[in-house]
């Protein structure tokens, strides 16, 4: 990474701009420079360069005319979950090959509308299912520390991205924790806002009662800045709420004393690594040196977790995933005789292993026979988990643990054991579950050099206050 030079932040340029400098072009070459020097990392399946340069002349010019949006300056990039309007999109699978979408998402048309500029979209896990991004019909994306690691996943390509210095921020999808897990890995702040707090329209579904678009960035500042703007109801998706969108750069200020509780179950988790607990037990010290009120809890269904989410996400994918059958996107066998073969043959060869392994998981839990025993067991467990959660955060501001039990595994080591890769999601799929708000942030390095991250979980529709708490702790981190 030696080479590579880092931008202009947005919040200087977006000033610099509006005083008339500098060139946003030039900032623009040095994203695509640091791309083309990076291609190894394989974070982007598609570059918009010529469009990006047109768009950073009209972006100047609107400055120049003071009236340009409240993102001019901001270089964003998008998964490859994301519709962008007559782009192609293939949520890195071959069944969308030669998909063009119709219309934009609506996160990514309010990103537009205040003149943030789309670079291109980011390699992922197909159709984010995944913790490393090695799921793709694209191939594996490699992390800028080291690159016989892995970026996480399932929105690694836009970790990446941020992390190398190719945008300033990226918008993820965070089903179970595809948003926190990969900036855990690439030392970033990963956000998942409250379930409903933005629009799914023009996400390409995989579990809808648990989807997210969450914000890759460098800086809180920057994470709430879009937020700002993707945040809110919107009529293309009933279930976005109407809970008025604060306006989050100007509560980055914490000074709130607090009462945090830490997950005594994650602490205690054999699969930890000790470096991870280590750094997750001095920030709490830290935290109570600053006069925060800090103790463990426990969270009885804790084991239930990860089973609650692959069963229910599964079931809802399966579902999800049915319209991809040849006939109306992308994919269709050339070779099928009869409609039924087109269908066999298209989702044997346009899926990959691990979205099959869902489809078939999912199907058999929605079967007659066992529909009862798993899928509205799950159902159930998942409402105990999300009424225990809720009611632990009315007693506490915040929840804190690990983003993920280990740093950065190596590519290839984990993808013959579908096993130990969901393993990876036993601390993000908790809040996925109960559609709250949850945030990684680095805290510190492992002995290899590779980034720690820190979750924490807020209340519904507190992400001023999360983003705030996050940017305290950072800040007495380095104190
Ligand atoms: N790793 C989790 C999974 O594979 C999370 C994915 C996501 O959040 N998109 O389901």
């Amino acid at each position: 990474m030696s080479a590579i030079s880092p931008l202009p932040s947005f919040k200087d340029l977006h000033i610099s701009l509006q005083a008339g400098l500098p060139d946003l072009r030039t900032t623009v070459e040095q994203c695509l420079a640091n791309i083309d020097q990076q291609k190894h990392l394989n974070a982007f399946v598609r570059i918009y360069a010529e469009e990006a340069l047109a768009h950073a002349a009209t972006i100047q010019q609107k400055a120049q005319n003071t009236h340009a949006g409240r993102l001019a300056g901001l270089i964003v990039g998008i998964k490859d979950m994301l519709c962008y309007k007559d782009h192609p999109l293939q949520a890195s699978s071959k069944i969308l090959e030669g998909f063009i979408s119709q219309i934009n998402a609506t996160t990514v048309e309010r990103l537009i509308h205040e003149d943030a500029l789309i670079i291109g979209h980011q390699n992922c896990d197909e159709f984010g299912m995944g913790s490393s991004t090695e799921n793709s019909i694209f191939g594996p994306v490699r992390n800028a520390i080291n690159t016989s690691k892995v970026a996480g996943g399932s929105s690694g390509g836009s970790a990446v991205a941020v992390q190398a210095h190719m945008c300033h921020v990226a918008l993820g999808t965070d089903t179970g924790g595809s948003v926190r897990q990969p900036a855990a890995f690439c030392g970033l702040i990963g956000l998942r806002p409250t379930y409903g707090r933005n629009s799914r329209y023009g996400m390409v579904a995989h579990a809808s009662s648990f989807d997210t678009i969450g914000i890759l960035a460098n800086s809180i500042y920057d994470c709430a800045a879009v937020l700002e703007v993707i945040a809110g109801p919107d009529a293309y998706d009933s279930t976005t709420s109407q809970h008025p969108v604060d306006k989050y750069t100007t509560q980055l200020d914490f000074t709130k004393k607090t009462r945090v509780a830490y997950l005594k179950e994650a602490i205690d988790y054999t699969g930890l690594q000790p470096e991870i607990r280590s750094n997750t037990l001095e920030t709490i010290e830290t935290l109570k040196a600053t006069g925060h009120h800090v103790e463990g809890v426990t969270l009885p269904l804790w084991e239930y977790i990860l089973p609650t989410y692959y069963v229910l996400t599964a079931a809802e994918a399966s579902s999800n995933l049915a319209r991809f059958d040849g006939v109306r996107y992308g994919y269709r066998d050339p070779d099928a005789k009869h409609v039924t073969e087109a269908y066999i043959k298209t989702r044997t060869k346009g899926f990959g292993k691990e979205v099959q392994r869902r489809i078939l998981l999912g199907n058999f839990v929605l079967t007659s026979s066992h529909y009862d025993d798993d899928f509205i067991q799950a159902q159930k467990v998942r409402r105990l988990i999300t009424d225990s959660l809720k009611a632990m955060l009315s007693s506490y501001d915040f929840i804190i643990l690990p983003t993920i039990p280990h740093t950065a595994f190596d590519l290839d080591c984990n993808t013959h054991d579908p096993m130990s890769m969901y393993w990876a999601d036993i601390y993000t799929t908790l809040a996925a579950i109960a559609g709250v708000p949850a945030i990684s942030i680095p805290i510190g390095y492992d002995d290899e050099g590779l980034p720690i991250g820190l979750q924490i979980i807020g209340n519904s529709f507190q992400e001023a206050s999360l983003l705030g708490f996050s940017k305290h702790i950072l800040e007495a981190m380095k104190a």
